[in-house]
């Protein structure tokens, strides 16, 4: 059953969503908001989650800038790693935005990617969400964070971002999503990949952000250490069925899901456990298949933001096919043809 066009894909991918939506291809820029980390700047540890790279999973951001000095030290009151030198969010979304010509595309969604964006002074997060959603040309933003780093200061933002440039009722209206990594809803992995908190964290965000109506996207990483292809499965049904709000019997549903294939990148801890011979990176068709699996039981209305990784090849170890993209896109395309299948084939319509 499909109430949009999914373009020509099986499964309804971000593109089509964005094509349906403003009926034009949206762009996206990475940016760097020279955050930390609770988990690396020992709130909670020093170490970071096992796979996470130097880069704080933001290594397709724009680049930083050598030649500009510790600004960003200063603004964002002392969160940010001391001697990273960056561009401020706004000369890097218009260094993003020039890269893009006008018949390639000219609206853009800014995707506050590397390390945890809502853990910062609240004074400055404000000011550079505002900046990226006053940036013209920009249709939103998206903030990838942890869900324990969304406190009620942070939330009076969005609050306040949501009203000022989310209204349903003004045609220029932009959104505001925010990403969770969740991974996985198994605690023996949650231990393992070092996530530092509970399931319970992840619900109790996704209420607060329904109360503000902001729509939250789900991350997934398929092939985690000790995991079966079940237990993969069971978070992705997890996922899709949503969270129950309080009080009530009815659920809040993501409005998207990433499925990331599990990437082991130099200078992980993760890299350690691979060459010690710890664990293996699945193989291209078993993660194809799977996906398909997953996509199956994925409500049709919910957005694919993904559907295989991005590491960077310059640090990426295994499993190297995953470095070419497009081959394992138009795998996943031909397999889902063969094998008739489509997102939604197996949900259970609780909706
Ligand atoms: S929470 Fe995110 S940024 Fe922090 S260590 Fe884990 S993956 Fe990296």
């Amino acid at each position: 059953m499909n109430y949009v066009d999914w373009l020509d894909k099986p499964y309804y991918s971000l593109n089509a969503y964005f094509k349906n939506t403003y009926g034009q291809k949206i762009y996206k820029i990475a940016v760097n908001a020279g955050l930390s980390c609770p988990n690396r700047d020992g709130n909670l540890d020093t170490r970071g989650c096992i796979f996470c790279s130097k880069g704080g999973s933001g290594d397709f951001a724009v680049k930083l800038d050598e030649s500009l000095g510790d600004e960003l030290a200063v603004q964002t009151d002392g969160k940010a790693s001391a001697g990273r030198k960056i561009l401020s969010v706004k000369q890097q979304i218009v260094q993003g935005k020039s890269r893009f010509n006008k018949e390639a595309g000219d609206r853009f969604v800014i995707y506050f990617q590397a390390f945890t964006n809502t853990y910062g002074n609240p004074e400055y997060l404000r000011r550079i969400w505002t900046e990226a959603l006053e940036e013209e040309n920009v249709v939103g933003i998206s903030i990838a964070t942890r869900p324990d780093c969304l406190g009620k200061e942070i939330m009076e933002v969005l609050r306040e971002l949501q009203d000022k440039f989310c209204s349903e009722l003004d045609s220029h209206s932009k959104f505001i999503w925010v990403e969770l990594g969740l991974q996985s809803i198994h605690d023996k992995t949650a231990e393992y990949i070092r996530r530092h908190y509970p399931l319970s964290e992840y619900e109790e965000a996704v209420r607060k952000l329904h109360k503000l109506s902001i729509p939250y996207i789900t991350h997934v990483i398929l092939g985690l250490p000790g995991e079966t292809k079940e237990e993969m499965l069971e978070t992705v049904f997890y996922v899709e069925q949503g969270v129950f709000e309080q009080d009530s019997h009815s659920k809040i549903k993501p409005f998207g899901i990433k499925l990331q294939l599990l990437h082991v990148l130099e200078d992980t801890d993760l890299a350690k456990d691979y060459r010690q011979g710890k664990f293996q990176t699945m193989e291209m068709d078993e993660y194809i298949d799977l996906v398909i699996d997953a996509l199956q039981r994925i409500n049709p209305e919910i957005v694919i933001h993904r559907v295989t990784g991005d590491g960077p090849k310059n640090i990426l170890i295994a499993p190297t096919w995953s470095g070419n993209k497009k081959m394992v896109l138009n795998t996943l395309h031909k397999r889902m043809k063969e094998r008739e299948a489509r997102q939604g084939d197996y949900s259970i319509m609780l909706w």
